[in-house]
């Protein structure tokens, strides 16, 4: 278990599934955790189960990640009340799902907007005092749909994709600040976002996963704790899928 005593981590979409195991491996590891999510109910939710197992280590903040002046004036409030941010993790995204034919301008604007801009908004609300902090962590949730793409995907494998550049081109800018800045490509993982999934697709989907099982959210923590903790040092502008082995 890595040691992030001292440290300052922010999780966007901490709120259930995927992020909210983030936030807890990092108050685990005794980092201080900013859980941010869209709704009050779920941020609260999530930081208060944190809180009963590791005291006084997560605060919740209900904020729209597109939105870009509120992600400002978040990040203005944590960073007064927790002092610095050495770890951001990108983890909130949609799906508005649709072939071509069906897709709203609104499912593109969504998707492309809490997927993307959502990143771009936090890193530069963010981007003082990861700049000062020593050795700071930039990590993207992607998809392994931004990898290969999927029909009815457009925009969600637009957004991932996106994505993937943004992380190259962060990491090229703040090298040089030993800001290091990388991607987790998730394959199909357990969680509400799967859950909506028909058993039909699920079935189909597991037949072209060579490990024969969809991942859990726990087999994504890890890798982002590895990323982000000291012995990651030497990793950056990286892509690393986590995917029992389908897009091998
Ligand atoms: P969930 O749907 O379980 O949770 C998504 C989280 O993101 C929620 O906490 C939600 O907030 C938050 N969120 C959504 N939109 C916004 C927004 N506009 N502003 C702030 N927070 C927002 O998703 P998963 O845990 O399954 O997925 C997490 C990430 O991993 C996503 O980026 C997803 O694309 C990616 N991923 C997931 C895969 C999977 O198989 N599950 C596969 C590949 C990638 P609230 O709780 O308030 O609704």
């Amino acid at each position: 278990m890595p040691d992030f005593a001292n440290k300052v981590a922010v999780v966007t979409g901490g709120g259930r599934g995927i992020g909210q195991e983030i936030a807890r491996r990092f108050a685990a590891g005794g980092a201080k955790v900013a859980v941010l999510s869209r709704s009050e109910s779920s941020c609260a939710a999530a930081a208060a189960e944190i809180n009963a197992a590791y005291p006084g280590s997560a605060t919740a903040h209900a904020v729209d990640v597109a939105d870009h002046d509120a992600v400002q004036a978040v990040a203005k409030s944590i960073i007064e009340d927790l002092g610095t941010v050495n770890i951001l993790v990108n983890n909130a995204g949609i799906t508005r799902d649709g072939l071509l034919m069906r897709m709203k301008e609104e499912d593109w604007d969504a998707v492309v907007d809490t997927n993307l801009k959502g990143a771009f908004n936090t890193v530069k609300a963010f981007l003082r005092p990861l700049m000062k902090a020593e050795d700071a962590r930039i990590i993207q949730i992607t998809s392994v749909i931004g990898l290969i793409g999927n029909a009815g995907q457009a925009n969600y494998a637009a957004s991932k994709a996106g994505l993937v550049g943004f992380t190259k081109s962060v990491a090229r800018e703040l090298a040089g600040r030993a800001v290091t800045c990388n991607a987790v490509a998730p394959g199909f993982i357990t969680t509400d976002m799967t859950d909506e999934l028909p058993e039909a697709v699920k079935e189909s989907i597991i037949a072209r996963i060579p490990l024969g099982t969809l991942g859990e959210t726990r087999d994504i923590a890890d890798l982002v704790a590895f990323l982000a903790s000291p012995a990651a040092r030497y990793i950056t502008g990286q892509v690393i899928a986590v995917d029992g082995g389908m897009t091998m």
